[in-house]
C-alpha cells in the first residue's frame, strides 16, 4: 500500500482469497447468536462504547488520510464524525423502535392478531471501496451490527489499513470476537462474501454490484447496491449564486471529486450562466491544493487522487469536452509540483452540452462540467436524461419552487440549496434510483433491511374466544349456512 499523496509504501497487507473469507464466515457464525440474542440496550450500549475507541484512537484518521489521500478535516467530518453519529442515531430510540415486535390487528378477522418478528438475518457480507474507507466501510456495517447480525467487512484492495485499524480496535478493546471481522482482499474475496453472506451491502462500481447482484440472486439473499451517481445540480435565475457557486465548489472537489454524491454537472439558467461560472471559477481557484499533513491542521482543502485510473478517467473526459466545443475555465491537468503522488488541478469546464462524456459518465473525479440552460424545464429534462440517480440539487430564491423541481426528479435524493447535507440526514433513507443501486442507507428502512421477518398470528386477547366459534363455522365440513355468510360479507363489507 502506497500514500497517494506523496508515494510512500505505507504497509504490505498480505491478499485474502475465498478461504480467508470463508474461513471468517465459519467463525461469524458461530459467534452470530450470542449477539443476536442480547437485548437491544446491550448491543447498544458495546457499540457506542466502541464508537468512542474508535474517536479516541491516535491511529485511526493518520491511516485513513495516509491511505486516501484526504485532507484530515474530511476524514474527521466526513468520516469519524459519521460513524459517531449514525452509531447514536441507530443505538438510540429511533433504532430500539425500529426493531421491536410490531403488533397488527386485522380488522374481519379481530379474534386475531399477528405479531411481526424481526430477526437478524445472520451474517451479512459488506464489500466497500476506497473513497471513503471509515464511512463506507465500518460505518455501513453500523445497521446490521445493530440489527444483531455478524457482520464480514471486505474493504477496497487500494484503502483496507483503515478497515483492519478498526478490526485490530474491535479485538483489542473486547468487544465480542468474531462478531465484526474484516478480510483484506481483491474482487476474488468479494465474490467469495457475495457466495456466502445472508445477505450482501455492496457499496462501488455498477460493473461489480450487477456480479454482487448476480451472485445474490443465484442464492436468493437480499442484496443493496450503492453504486454510482451522475449528480445534477441546478441553478435558477434568482438562485443566490455566490452561495450555489460556493456549494458547487465543494460538493464538486471534496475527496477531489471521488465522493459518489458530489455534483457531477451543473446546469444553470442561461441569464446567469456566465455570472455563474465566474464565480465558480473564483472559488475553485481560491482552494489549496497540497500533500495533507497528518497533523491537526486544516489548511489543505484538496489532496490527492487516492485510484491511478481516476487521472486517465478526468483527462480522457477533459479532451472529449474540449473536441466537442466545451471551455477549460480552469485547471485542465495532472498537477506535478504539489508532491511526489497524484494530484490532479480541480478542473471546471464551460459551455458544456449533454453529448459530452463528462455529462453522461461518472467523472468521480475533479472535473466538473457547467451547461447553460433555457428555463427549469430544459433543466429537468436533462438532469433526469440519465441512466444514473443517486443525488442532486435544485437552487433557487424560492424554495417551495426548487423544493417542486426537486420532487421531479428522478434520484434518490436531493437538497434544496444545499449540497452533500443529504448524507449526514441520517434520519432519512439514501440510495440509488435506475443504474445507482437497489436499496439504501440511513433511516428506519436501512435498519429494518437488515432484519428477517417472521409473522405469528395468534387470539388476540380480548376476542380471541370467538376463534373456537369461528374455526367450527369456516373450516370442513363445509356447509351451506357458511357459505351463505362469506357470500352474504362479501357483498355487504365490500
Ligand atoms: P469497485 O466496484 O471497483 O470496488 C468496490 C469493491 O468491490 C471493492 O472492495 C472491490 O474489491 C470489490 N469487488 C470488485 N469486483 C468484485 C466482484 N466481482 N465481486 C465482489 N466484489 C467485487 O468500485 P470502487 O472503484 O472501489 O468504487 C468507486 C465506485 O463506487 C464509484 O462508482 C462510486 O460512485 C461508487 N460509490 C458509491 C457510493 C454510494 O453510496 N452510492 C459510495 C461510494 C462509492
Amino acid at each position: 500500500m502506497t500514500n497517494p499523496a506523496t508515494g510512500a509504501l505505507l504497509a504490505e497487507v498480505p491478499a485474502g482469497g475465498p478461504a480467508e473469507v470463508a474461513a471468517a464466515f465459519t467463525r461469524a457464525r458461530a459467534a452470530q447468536p450470542a449477539w443476536g440474542a442480547l437485548p437491544f440496550a446491550e448491543r447498544a450500549r458495546e457499540l457506542r462504547r466502541f464508537a468512542r475507541v474508535l474517536r479516541d484512537d491516535a491511529k485511526l484518521v493518520d491511516t485513513l488520510v495516509s491511505e486516501n489521500g484526504k485532507p484530515r478535516y474530511e476524514a474527521e467530518l466526513f468520516e469519524l464524525f459519521y460513524t459517531l453519529d449514525l452509531t447514536r442515531y441507530y443505538t438510540g430510540r429511533a433504532g430500539r423502535r425500529a426493531l421491536r415486535d410490531d403488533l397488527r390487528h386485522p380488522l374481519v378477522f379481530s379474534n386475531k392478531r399477528a405479531r411481526v418478528i424481526r430477526h437478524p438475518r445472520g451474517v451479512v457480507g459488506v464489500i466497500g471501496p476506497w473513497n471513503f474507507p471509515l464511512l463506507n466501510n465500518y460505518a455501513d456495517c453500523i445497521a446490521p451490527l445493530v440489527a444483531g447480525n455478524a457482520v464480514v467487512l471486505k474493504p477496497s484492495e487500494h484503502t483496507p489499513l483503515t478497515s483492519l485499524r478498526v478490526a485490530e480496535l474491535w479485538r483489542t478493546s473486547g468487544m465480542p470476537a468474531d462478531v465484526f471481522q474484516v478480510v483484506a482482499g481483491r474482487a476474488d474475496a468479494g465474490a467469495a462474501v457475495a457466495e456466502a453472506a445472508d445477505m450482501v451491502f455492496f457499496t462501488g462500481s455498477a460493473a461489480a454490484g450487477r456480479k454482487v447482484a448476480q451472485a445474490a440472486a443465484a442464492r436468493l439473499v437480499p442484496v443493496v447496491l450503492e453504486l454510482g451517481g451522475k449528480s445534477a445540480m441546478i441553478v435558477l435565475a434568482d438562485a443566490d449564486l455566490a452561495r450555489a457557486a460556493h456549494l458547487a465548489a465543494w460538493s464538486g472537489f471534496a475527496g477531489s471529486g471521488q465522493v459518489c454524491i458530489r455534483t457531477e454537472r451543473i446546469l444553470v439558467e442561461a441569464a446567469v450562466a456566465d455570472r455563474f461560472v465566474e464565480l465558480l471559477a473564483a472559488e475553485i481557484r481560491s482552494l489549496r491544493q497540497a500533500v495533507p499533513p497528518l497533523a491537526d491542521t486544516p489548511e489543505v482543502d484538496v489532496g490527492a487522487i487516492t485510484f491511478a485510473p481516476q487521472m486517465e478517467r478526468a483527462q480522457r473526459q477533459i479532451a472529449d469536452a474540449l473536441a466537442r466545443g466545451g471551455r477549460v475555465v480552469t485547471g485542465g491537468g495532472p498537477v506535478t509540483q504539489v508532491g511526489a503522488g497524484r494530484f490532479f488541478a480541480p478542473t471546471l469546464i464551460a459551455d458544456a452540452t449533454p453529448e459530452m462524456a463528462v455529462m453522461r459518465e461518472e467523472t468521480f473525479g475533479p472535473v466538473l462540467p457547467v451547461m447553460k440552460v433555457r428555463d427549469a424545464e430544459e433543466a429537468v429534462r436533462v438532469a433526469n436524461d440519465s441512466p444514473m440517480g443517486l443525488s442532486g440539487s435544485v437552487w433557487s430564491g424560492d424554495a417551495a419552487r426548487a423544493a417542486a423541481i426537486a420532487r421531479r426528479l428522478e434520484t434518490g435524493s436531493v437538497c434544496v440549496n444545499d449540497a452533500l447535507f443529504n448524507y449526514f440526514c441520517v434520519e432519512a433513507p439514501l440510495g440509488g434510483v435506475k443504474g445507482s443501486g437497489i436499496g439504501f442507507r440511513h433511516g428506519v428502512e436501512g435498519l429494518r433491511q437488515f432484519c428477517r421477518l417472521e409473522t405469528v398470528v395468534e387470539d388476540h386477547p380480548l376476542l380471541g374466544w370467538l376463534s373456537p366459534f369461528l374455526g367450527r363455522q369456516l373450516t370442513f365440513p363445509y356447509r351451506k349456512r357458511s357459505a351463505r355468510l362469506v357470500r352474504w360479507f362479501m357483498r355487504w363489507f365490500y
